[in-house]
């Protein structure tokens, strides 16, 4: 992030200053701020969000509250072992509870949240044996996982030409936008919209956050900027890789799609929404490099394949029209896994990043987190930023 000499007018603005300053208006933003304001009542606390609330990712998802599918699970397994694995998915399990607790309490329909389980659709026998096994697996570690025919594959989820599915029945979904409102709602802060940050720096444990609409003056900074963190504290280039994720909806089809499901061969998942629109994302492995980025963009690649896939793969998907096509900019860790915790070269700026395709699965919870760090409580060694020291 840059700023021109005649934009910046910090020098001749009055300086604002807060107990703590959250940079970031997504639902990790609103999340941290809910558990600020419940561990200090008191504190004075301002968000900072260059556009409005819930313009990045937290707006643009598919509103997948999941765990993640059997295969990401799978590679948990292969990457950390069962009992990390385990504990991995027990921390969204625990995110989707605490959502459910905090915020959605007894509105699940103004949030239209709904908890459907998700499933993993397999594309091959091959895949398919692969998935029973995992499943069996997560099942002997208590986690409520089964088996859907290739049949009920056709009559539950409306998807032909696939071997069998295995759901898992905690997951649902919500509508994004609806959930960060509610959120929203629940917070006595002062909140910025339009409010770009583009430099914070050390004075002598004060931190001077820029923005192009004042200085904001705080003990405190917490950085929950995902994707876009290498904008405003470059030594985080290396750590945060941004990646594009498009979605395509369709014109309202019959009831078909019981719930979320995931086909990650083509990174892809698609979901019916309450009003019968289809909504499908993914596809960014058939043109990496373009989708290596932070433009707000879709491309005819992209988008023809999500189609192609709808009036290929669906019962109803033949004549379907496109209502929507939409793009946003996910931010992933070199292992995938959450960093969370003060930043190395100053302990007076705590972030959250990197929450891939998961966010909605995982940033209550970690937000949670996020400011026990503040308060010296441990962090989960896999989410904890210490793993990186030395890249900075
Ligand atoms: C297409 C797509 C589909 C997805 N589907 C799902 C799903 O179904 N389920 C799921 O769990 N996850 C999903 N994800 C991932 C999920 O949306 C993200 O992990 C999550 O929203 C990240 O939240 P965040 O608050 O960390 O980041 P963001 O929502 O990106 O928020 C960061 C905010 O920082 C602001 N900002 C940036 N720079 C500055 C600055 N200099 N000053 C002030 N503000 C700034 C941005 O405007 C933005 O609002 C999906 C992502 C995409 C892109």
């Amino acid at each position: 992030m840059s700023i021109s000499y005649w934009l910046d007018r910090t020098t001749s603005s009055s300086k604002k200053t807060y107990d703590y300053v959250i940079v970031g208006g997504g639902i990790a933003g609103l999340s941290t701020a809910y558990w600020l304001q419940k561990e200090q009542p008191q504190a004075k606390i301002a968000l900072l969000e260059k556009n409005r609330i819930g313009f990045g990712a937290s707006g643009r998802n598919a509103g997948f509250v999941t765990c993640g599918s059997t295969e990401h699970f799978m590679k948990l397994n292969s990457k950390f072992g069962t009992t990390k694995a385990i504990d991995i998915w027990k921390f969204s399990e625990e995110n989707r509870r605490l959502l459910l607790e905090q915020i959605i309490e007894d509105k699940a329909s103004d949030v239209d949240y709904q908890q459907t389980g998700s499933c993993t659709v397999a594309p091959s026998d091959t895949h398919w044996e692969k998935y029973k096994e995992i499943a069996q697996t997560m099942r002997t570690h208590g986690l409520d996982v089964q088996e859907v025919q290739s049949s009920a594959m056709e009559s539950d989820y409306g998807v032909t030409g696939f071997t069998g599915g295995i759901v898992y029945r905690g997951d649902g979904f919500v509508h994004p936008v609806k959930l960060l409102e509610r959120l929203k709602a629940k917070l006595k802060i002062d909140i910025y919209e339009s409010t770009e940050v583009f430099s914070i720096q050390d004075k002598k444990h004060i931190q001077e956050v820029k923005t192009d609409h004042g200085v904001f003056e705080t003990p405190k900074v917490l950085l929950t900027l995902n994707a876009y963190l290498p904008l405003v504290l470059k030594n985080f280039a290396k750590l945060i890789t941004p990646n594009r994720g498009q979605i395509l909806v369709t014109e309202p089809l019959p009831k078909f799609v019981k719930g979320p499901c995931y086909l990650t061969k083509y990174l892809c998942y698609f979901r019916q929404l309450p009003t019968g629109h289809l909504l499908i994302g993914g596809f960014r492995n058939l043109s990496i490099e373009t989708e290596n980025s932070l433009m707000d963009q879709t491309t005819e690649v992209i988008q023809k394949a999500l189609l192609d896939f709808v009036k290929d793969h669906f019962k109803y998907g033949k004549d379907a029209k496109v209502a929507y096509q939409w793009s946003g900019i996910m931010g992933f860790t070199p292992d995938e896994q959450m960093m969370i915790g003060a930043t190395p070269n100053n302990p007076n700026i705590h972030l959250m990043a990197g929450c891939s395709g998961h966010g909605m699965g995982l940033s209550f919870h970690a937000a949670k987190v996020l400011v026990g760090s503040l308060f010296g409580r441990s962090t989960p060694e896999h989410l904890n930023i210490q793993r990186f020291k030395g890249s900075f």
